[in-house]
């Protein structure tokens, strides 16, 4: 049976990050988006009201909340400010190899105290010379001795400059390619760890988005997520659960860019009458409901599918590529309504139009998905679904 009603838990933890978008986020994201100031007291109230880290398991004193819960919550904060919302949810992408890889002991000394402490985590996989191409990267891990020793470099990881300990994805065996890849959580106050001056990125502007440096950072062998070897598999597995959050995310973005574009075309006058009595931009704004509403179906059939023990990595992929291309294609038609208003600062929409553009970009790029997708489809297997 098909079910698209929501239970009371999640209809409360929608309305609570709702309170929380509209209470904390919207007041204040014109500020920081201008400035660019990290909103690290927001960060704290989300994690103070519970909007954070949903996904560590009760055994752990976490809320062990789904794929799909994170979504109901998420796509409100993205709603409020993308860029505070991507910093929030930072957290979850890099805990995401963790809950996957980790044994008791790192679950007890890094994730548990999550739970009790604001703490901030990132995920460190992208390098300057390797983004999409993850088996590129150069980052090496030497085992000596009880230790492994980590050189290398990486680029654009999101909360770098505030993480109190990153996900590492380094080579332990170089010429193993993928599979020589192993993930190891480094403590941010280890010496040895270089971070990079904050990026003056196009939107999202207030999330922190670094270069890090690892220069003979000693990490205890205790510290490796999972098996030597298991890197690669463990960093791409989570993008099966982090994947639906940002294409989530895009569908945010979108919506406030519908609800702006809906008052604005009510309010301004041409020609003697409202801009929305115009065919031309009423169906725009028709057309953004349209692909908003498919792009939100995506996303929680593809959270329902990990949630419910199903591989989703198709239909993640199809999902992320979806809404970020409809939010660029809804954010660009409501600057389009708001016509020379539209590209200035002071009205919000060009804000979501510089913001909504990092989603064909971040955890695989548009073009990535459709590879992803294109091989699913040529291979002709690994398409699971509960009805196939
Ligand atoms: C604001 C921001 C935050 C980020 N946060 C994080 C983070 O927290 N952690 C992290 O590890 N990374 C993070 N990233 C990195 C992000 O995931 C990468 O930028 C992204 O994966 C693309 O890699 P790249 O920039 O090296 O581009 P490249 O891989 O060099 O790609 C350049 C272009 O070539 C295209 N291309 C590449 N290969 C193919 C192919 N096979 N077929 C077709 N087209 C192809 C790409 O789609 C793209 O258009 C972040 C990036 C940004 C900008």
């Amino acid at each position: 049976m098909i079910d698209f009603s929501i239970t009371d838990e999640q209809k409360a933890l929608r309305d609570l990050a709702k309170d929380f978008a509209k209470n904390e986020m919207i007041p204040k994201a014109e500020h920081h988006d201008h400035t660019g100031e990290y909103p690290k007291e927001i960060l704290k109230k989300a994690f103070d009201v519970g909007l954070m880290n949903m996904h560590i398991p009760v055994e752990y004193g976490g809320s062990g909340l789904g794929v799909l819960d994170e979504l109901i919550a998420s796509e409100e904060l993205f709603y409020g400010c993308s860029g505070m919302a991507t910093a929030i949810l930072a957290n979850n992408l890099a805990l995401a190899p963790v809950l996957l890889g980790a044994d008791d002991y790192v679950m007890k000394k890094f994730v548990q105290p999550m739970t009790e402490t604001f703490t901030l985590a990132a995920y460190a996989v992208t390098e300057p010379g390797a983004g999409s191409d993850v088996a590129g990267i150069r980052t090496t891990a030497k085992r000596v001795g009880d230790e492994y020793i980590i050189n290398g470099s990486k680029m654009w990881i999101t909360n770098a400059g505030h993480a109190d300990w990153f996900f590492v994805l380094a080579k332990t065996d170089p010429n193993a390619g993928h599979k020589g890849m192993t993930g190891f959580i480094v403590d941010a106050k280890t010496p040895g760890i270089i971070i990079g001056k904050k990026e003056k990125n196009m939107g999202q502007r207030c999330s922190d988005t670094r270069g890090v440096t690892f220069e003979d950072v000693k990490v205890p062998k205790e510290n490796m997520i999972g098996k030597e070897g298991e890197g690669f598999k463990i960093a791409m597995g989570a993008f099966d659960k982090t994947r639906p959050a940002v294409a989530i995310g895009a569908v945010g973005v979108a919506r406030s860019a519908l609800d702006h574009s809906i008052r604005y075309a009510n309010t301004r006058n041409a020609f003697g009458k409202p801009i929305s009595v115009n065919q031309g931009v009423s169906f725009m704004i028709a057309e953004m409901a349209r692909d908003i509403e498919a792009g939100r179906l995506l996303c929680w059939q593809s959270a329902w599918l990990i949630d419910n023990g199903f591989r989703n990595t198709y239909q993640a992929s199809i999902a992320k590529v979806f809404c970020a291309d409809m939010a660029m294609r809804v954010t660009t038609d409501a600057v389009q309504i708001f016509g020379g208003y539209g590209f200035n600062e002071e009205y919000p929409v060009e804000k979501l139009m510089r913001d909504a553009k990092i989603f064909q970009i971040y955890e695989g790029t548009s073009q990535i998905q459709r590879v992803i997708i294109s091989k699913f489809l040529n291979d002709g297997v690994g398409i699971e679904t509960p009805n196939a």
